[in-house]
């Protein structure tokens, strides 16, 4: 076993520690989920609803402290509340939505009204959960939720570098005695992350696309699917006509939410030559009305980075740009103070594919912004990555912005506004393009059917066929 030391972002120490557990322990964990599942699943989805509302309720009273841990792993207090009201809602609005979901009427098949068929849902009994470190406690359990309610077990491992919440969610999980066994939560690294595959009947990822590639391998292997949930590289394309001082404040909100720690974000900014430079203007003066949260509730605007390294590659990115003729117009240095890593929001202009800052996930503060002539061009722009995660259009009318968003291959594009397509919009159901992920939605309530296997069970309520259907005719 080894001993994991985790860092704070606002002060770079290395304050918590604890043990990766052993690939025995995550065997012998699954092993207890899949009894477990046998009666959470017989004891139907009324008990399941139950069950996870009772959870919700303890998750509620347990907040100050599950908000306190997530402030320590990710310097951001707001977030760290919107996380856990995050994770009720989404219990409730599965629980809303599984009646009618998961309804199993018999029905008659149309080229024979004597044949009556019903499909069932059978769930996968361990349905493995592995997140990433920039939303530690969402990310863990939005998946996690309609698998628990289509009847599966969960078998959860957060990052280990934001690991602080598991300690009050396992208390909040200890007050509902039905969920024992139910939710299971292990801890390490890639170790522990592989050892959940190996023990899983279907596993989901949220994370990078390298390690995507490395679970979805190990999934083929295993012969369980996989979900992945990836990068991005989301575009924003300002039209002529817009709203410019609304889509720089919908743009900076987007590229500054989390310090850009999100796979949505806006991470590129194409604007029609005609306004550039006065789209470039009112950018900079909404981002200098902005400034640094150096304590929890101190009603500052952006932390530092929660990953040390985060802040080397977005430095590097910048570095590149700026040799291949790229200007830095605010922000753009990388600052340690106190043992904290941060950068201020940094406006690039006169960027292009060449650079990685354009091409590559960002993960930081960074808004690099580029001209185009005609739309044909933008289209082209936005579109030239292989992330097709989300983007957004901005124009003079929904309707202009609307026929430029059917032109943009991601699963989810904003008109006239960022980040509509995010998990708390949770009716709109979205499939990453390209490499941004593969495997349906995980919004909306049919996520649910992503964790069961169909079973039909046909009856046929007049007479067999007659044994002269075998003769040669
Ligand atoms: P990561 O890929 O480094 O790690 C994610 C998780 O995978 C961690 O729990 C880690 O321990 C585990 N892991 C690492 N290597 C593994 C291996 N070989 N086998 C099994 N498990 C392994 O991602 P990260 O740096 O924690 O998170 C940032 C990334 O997540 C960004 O690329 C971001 O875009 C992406 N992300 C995507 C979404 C989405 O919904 N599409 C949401 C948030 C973040």
């Amino acid at each position: 076993m080894a001993r994991i030391q985790v860092r704070n972002p606002r002060n770079g120490q290395f304050d918590y520690s604890f043990e990766a557990d052993s690939t025995e322990a995550v065997q012998a964990t699954a092993e207890a989920a899949r009894r477990a599942q046998v009666d959470w699943f017989g004891k139907g989805l009324e008990h399941r609803i139950r069950v996870l509302k009772a959870w919700a309720a303890a998750l509620e009273t347990h907040t100050p402290a599950l908000a306190q841990a997530l402030d320590a792993d990710t310097a951001r207090s707001r977030i760290s509340h919107e996380e856990i009201g995050a994770v009720v809602y989404f219990i409730h609005g599965f629980c809303e939505a599984a009646p009618e979901v998961l309804a199993q009427p018999f029905k008659k098949f149309k080229n024979n009204a004597d044949v009556v068929f019903k499909t069932t849902y059978i769930p996968y009994q361990v349905v493995g959960v592995i997140s990433p470190w920039n939303f530690p406690m969402v990310l863990s359990f939005i998946d996690a939720i309609p698998a628990l309610v289509a009847g599966a077990t969960v078998l959860v491992k957060p990052s280990e570098v934001t690991p602080r919440f598991v300690d009050p969610l396992l208390a909040s999980i200890a007050e509902v005695p039905e969920l024992e066994g139910v939710i299971n939560i292990v801890r390490g690294g890639p170790e522990v992350g592989q050892a959940v595959i190996a023990n899983s009947d279907a596993i989901v990822f949220t994370g990078s696309i390298p390690t995507g590639r490395k679970i979805a391998v190990a999934a083929a292997q295993a012969f369980i699917p996989a979900f992945l949930e990836l990068g991005g590289k989301d575009p924003a394309v300002v039209l002529a006509g817009s709203d410019l001082p609304r889509a720089a404040t919908s743009i900076l909100r987007s590229a500054l939410y989390n310090s850009g720690q999100v796979c949505y974000a806006i991470e590129r900014v194409y604007v029609d030559e005609k306004v550039h430079d006065a789209f470039v203007e009112e950018l900079i003066r909404q981002a200098g009305t902005l400034r640094r949260s150096l304590a929890a509730h101190d009603g500052g605007h952006y932390g530092p980075f929660i990953f040390e390294k985060q802040g080397a590659i977005v430095q590097r990115q910048i570095e590149d740009a700026v040799a291949k003729g790229a200007r830095v117009l605010t922000g753009g240095q990388l600052e340690t103070v106190d043992g904290a890593v941060w950068m201020d929001p940094t406006i690039v202009v006169d960027v292009g594919h060449n650079m990685a800052l354009m091409t590559e996930e960002t993960f930081g503060p960074v808004v690099p912004v580029m001209k185009f002539k005609t739309e044909d061009e933008a289209a082209a722009l936005a579109n030239d990555t292989p992330y097709g995660l989300s983007g957004a259009v901005f124009g003079p009318d929904t309707h202009t912005a609307g026929d430029f968003a059917t032109r943009m291959f991601a699963g989810g594009v904003s008109i006239n506004d960022t980040e509509l397509p995010r998990g708390m919009q949770f009716e709109g159901e979205k499939t990453a393009f390209k490499m941004s992920g593969m495997g349906g939605s995980r919004y909306g309530s049919t996520s649910i059917l992503r964790y069961v296997r169909k079973r039909a069970l046909i009856a046929n309520e007049g007479a067999v066929k007659p044994l002269n259907v075998l003769e040669e005719a």
